[in-house]
């Protein structure tokens, strides 16, 4: 892998890797341009519904960031949160997405009941992130806390230094929600479900996609869910893309699911107007 030394860096590529570089350099710098001012246009937070399987209706939404680029391109986090993770720029980048996904959960309030916000391990690791959140929060005394919810990976407790539940207890106190993110994917989920006071799983499209003609998937999912519920916790399945991954998830009985058979991402006008106009699955329920 590229190393810095001294302010220069050496690289070692291939060919193939060279478009790479440069896009990540490029990523790079119009990140510490955006983060050093121009943020809501070049950092903008697209909306996935989470949607009930209950109801059919949005119960909330996932913020995902995107990077607008020069020339009107939007990028996806692949080409950048990489980048933001080595320089630390993922710091103020983590901020400026929790405070705009609050921003926006206010300005929805009635109609959206909560939004979920990545938070990657660096962030967490920092002395600040705690009293940041604290602050954030303090700042909207009308905002409830728990319609908040901070999406934490199980790398974030492998590669920190901090006790990582310890933190997560404390932001609990502020009455902030925590979910685990692509659950089922890391080395050690149980020590994860087990150690983690979390209020939802996410368990990782790996094992939602296909699972209406997979017995091992469907199995996996069955146990998934009556662990979490024994554990007093809500599951929400990832990457549902098909309506018999739809409807398999509803007769084994969990309470929310994210994917493209619903939406995918959007931006800010466009997920509102699914809010407005109370989109909803029953449409959908005819292929069922
Ligand atoms: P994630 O948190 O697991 O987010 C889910 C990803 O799956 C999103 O990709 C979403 O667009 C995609 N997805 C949703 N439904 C489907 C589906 O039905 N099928 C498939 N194939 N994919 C689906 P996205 O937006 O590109 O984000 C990728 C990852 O980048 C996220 O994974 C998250 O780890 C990270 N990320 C996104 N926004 C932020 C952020 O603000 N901060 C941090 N630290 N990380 C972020
Ligand atoms: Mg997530
Ligand atoms: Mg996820
Ligand atoms: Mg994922």
């Amino acid at each position: 892998a590229a190393k810095r030394a001294g302010g220069n860096r050496i690289e070692v590529f291939t060919e193939d890797m060279r478009v790479s570089v440069h896009e990540r350099l490029a990523a790079e710098a119009r990140l510490r341009e955006a983060l050093a001012g121009h943020l809501p246009w070049t950092l903008p937070l697209w909306f996935q519904p989470v949607v009930s399987t209950v109801t059919g209706q949005i119960i909330g939404a996932e913020a995902l960031v995107r990077m607008r680029t020069p020339d009107g391109k939007i990028l996806s986090p692949y080409h950048f949160i990489g980048a933001a993770e080595e320089t630390g720029m993922i710091v103020p980048l983590g901020q400026h997405v929790l405070r705009s996904a609050v921003e926006h959960l206010i300005y929805w309030s009635g109609h959206l009941g909560y939004v979920s916000v990545n938070v990657s391990p660096r962030q967490l690791a920092e002395p600040d992130f705690v009293p940041a959140l604290a602050g954030l929060l303090a700042e909207h005394p009308e905002l409830d806390p728990s319609r908040l919810v901070l999406e934490i990976t199980e790398t974030a407790m492998l590669a920190s230094t901090v006790d990582v539940s310890e933190r997560l207890a404390t932001i609990k106190r502020l009455g902030v929600r925590i979910a685990l993110d692509d659950f089922g994917t890391g080395y050690s989920s149980l020590t994860w479900l087990k150690s983690v006071p979390a209020d939802v799983v996410k368990l990782d499209r790996s094992f939602v996609a296909g699972l209406a003609e997979d017995q091992r998937k469907s199995s996996i999912i069955s146990a998934v869910l009556w662990l979490a519920r024994s554990l007093g916790m809500s599951t929400i399945a990832e990457g549902v893309e098909e309506p018999a991954d739809w409807t398999a998830l509803q007769a084994a009985g969990c309470p929310a699911v994210q994917g493209y058979f619903f939406s995918p991402p959007r931006p800010p006008e466009e997920f509102q107007e699914m809010l407005i106009n109370g989109v909803c699955v029953t449409p959908l329920a005819q292929f069922t």
